[in-house]
């Protein structure tokens, strides 16, 4: 099949080089010049090009920019595409692109492969990213079941875990488990850092271990990738935050009225509830 993807960084070069070794044709789009060169060197694109024209023999084409520019991009290569085209992108939030792309091409159908690094560009692509993760694909109830079927076999192409949701359902699942513990993480952080005693302070850095860098490690990441899913999953994210103020409220009640075992008996269940979250 001949797969156009636009913008080779790390998620739209990672499936190039995938699709690719599964015997698609790649045609890939850059801003840069350089970047076509290296992807075709790099084995992410058959042939790459700056023109949105190189897209016009692609049966199917991914839009991999970052989500507040997959619209416009959308736009600019729109006029090239075969009317039979497939459109599909790889944004983290759905709710705010997938529905509004639909009615404008009725053969977009948005996903988001549930895989990273913490690297970007063209040179932080790599093989077998998409392996064993999650890939979800957001069809809408009206979405052309060809389209559907042709994605899901793509997705099994990658070896990632096919799944189907609403837009909805989609931004609020994330918004639960990826959106909220970056600032659940980056609250934990800033409270860390708001000693007013400078010798805790150091004290605190200087003992600061495994725990803190488990919790903290999605709140001390890429600025930007925070301020996507807060002003693209707005309404998602605020719900959860107000689950998790309730939360963290209801532990500091327990914690205030000294009730220590109906606070060890909440943390009973949160124990047996994780791995449920981490099993698949
Ligand atoms: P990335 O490595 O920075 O790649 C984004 C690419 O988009 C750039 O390499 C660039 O490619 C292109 N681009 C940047 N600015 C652009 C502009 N102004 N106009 C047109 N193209 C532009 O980022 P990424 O991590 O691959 O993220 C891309 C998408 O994947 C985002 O929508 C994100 O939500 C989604 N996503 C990311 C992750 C993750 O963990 N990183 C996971 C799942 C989904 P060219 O230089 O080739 O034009």
């Amino acid at each position: 099949m001949n797969i156009g993807i636009v913008g080779l960084g790390l998620i739209g070069g990672s499936l190039g080089l995938d699709l690719r070794k599964a015997h698609h044709t790649i045609y890939g789009m850059s801003r840069s010049a350089r970047t076509c060169e290296l992807a075709v060197q790099r084995g992410i694109a058959d042939v790459a090009d700056c023109h949105p024209q190189i897209l016009e023999r692609a049966d199917v084409v991914i839009l991999c920019p970052p989500i507040g520019l997959i619209e416009s991009v959308f736009d600019q290569v729109q006029p090239y595409l075969s009317p039979k085209a497939i459109v599909s992108d790889v944004g983290s939030v759905k709710g705010a692109i997938a529905p509004l792309l639909h009615q404008r091409w009725p053969r977009f159908i948005g996903g988001h492969p549930m895989a990273g690094t913490a690297e970007s560009g063209i040179e932080a692509a790599q093989s077998d990213l998409f392996q064993g993760r999650p890939y979800v694909l957001t069809p809408l109830e009206d979405s052309d079941p060809v389209a559907v079927e042709t994605l899901k076999a793509l997705v099994q192409d990658l070896g990632a875990t096919l799944f189907l949701a609403s837009p909805r359902d989609h931004d609020r699942a994330v918004s639960l488990i990826s959106h909220l513990p970056i600032m659940v993480s980056a609250a934990l952080i800033a409270a860390a850092m708001d000693s007013d005693n400078q010798g805790v302070l150091q004290l605190a850095q200087s003992l600061a271990s495994s725990g803190f860098c488990d919790t903290s490690r999605v709140g001390g990441g890429n600025p930007e990738l925070g301020r996507m899913v807060a002003q693209f999953n707005r309404e998602e994210l605020l719900r959860s935050l107000d689950l998790y103020e309730h939360h963290l409220q209801q532990l500091r009640r327990l914690i205030t009225l000294g009730e220590w075992e109906n606070l060890e008996h909440s943390l009973h269940h949160t124990q047996t509830a994780r791995p449920h979250f981490l099993e698949s």
